[in-house]
């Protein structure tokens, strides 16, 4: 049976380099952004033109029309998927606690947590056996800042990983038995856009010397670990926290 995976976030970074390896492993992938069409139609391309097949659903993870939207997309393309990546995620600019607004506050967690939830949920309706589903992998991305606190820069950011951590275990117990594996990979500073996104475009290289293998990550570095815990070759891993950051 050909793997059917959606990863959210998939226009660039992170996201872009795992659709890019999954379907070079054989995946069908669907290729999920927010804004940037431009941006994930390339990444289709780059998939397509090494042999593969991809699909992009523009879809905000955070609004459950949106999620729902993007589930019903993949079900008529091709069926029940086997696979999620809950990779879309979100930065803001460095600030202490006692600056943070109400409105950054339900931004970070409604694109970080709860749209990790509302496709986790769409995913086990799909691939639960419960549900008469044929079972799969999920693959949350959370970070090593969960581990950190990101204090004087991002707490909030750091909080909404600790939630996806705490997520990954209970909801990999909960659907273990209905052949579901669920596990979290935390990467490291790693080389991608986000980080202007917060405002410090060049932080990655500027930390370096703060971790240990000295250089930040690159995307493809942190596919390999998502596409792994969604193989075979990881069938007795599951609520898993797997670092993948330069030893950070
Ligand atoms: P990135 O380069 O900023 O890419 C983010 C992706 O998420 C883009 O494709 C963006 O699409 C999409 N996105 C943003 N908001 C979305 C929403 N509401 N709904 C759907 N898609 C949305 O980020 P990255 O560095 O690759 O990070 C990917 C994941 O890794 C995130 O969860 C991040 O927290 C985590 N992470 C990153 C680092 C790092 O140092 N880079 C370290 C640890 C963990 P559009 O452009 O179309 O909006």
């Amino acid at each position: 049976m050909t793997p059917i995976t959606l990863i959210t976030g998939a226009s660039r970074g992170i996201g872009a380099a795992t659709a890019r390896l999954c379907a070079q492993h054989g995946h069908r992938v669907v290729i999920n952004y927010a804004r940037d069409a431009q941006a994930a139609e390339e990444v289709a391309r780059q998939v397509r033109a090494a042999g593969g097949e991809a699909l992009t659903v523009q879809a905000d993870v955070s609004q459950e029309a949106d999620v729902l939207r993007l589930f019903d997309a993949i079900d008529r393309h091709w069926g029940r998927l086997t696979g999620l990546v809950n990779n879309a995620g979100v930065v803001d600019v460095a600030a202490r606690v006692e600056d943070y607004s109400m409105a950054r506050l339900q931004r970070m967690f409604a694109i970080n947590v709860f749209g990790s939830f509302l496709c986790a949920r769409e995913a086990v309706r799909r691939m639960s056996t419960r549900h008469g589903g044929a079972g799969g992998a999920i693959v949350n991305v959370s970070s090593v800042a969960a581990r950190g606190g990101g204090a004087n820069q991002y707490v909030d950011y750091a909080a909404s990983k600790g939630a996806i951590d705490t997520f990954t275990i209970g909801l990999s117990k909960e659907v273990a038995a209905e052949g579901i594996r669920v596990n979290a990979v935390r990467p490291g500073i790693t080389d991608t856009e986000i980080h202007a996104s917060g405002g410090q475009p060049d932080r990655a290289w500027n930390l370096a010397s703060q971790i240990p293998m000295q250089r930040p990550g690159h995307p493809e570095e942190i596919a390999q670990a998502i596409c792994w815990l969604l193989s075979d070759a990881a069938s007795y891993t599951t609520g898993a926290l797997l670092d993948v950051g330069g030893g950070r």
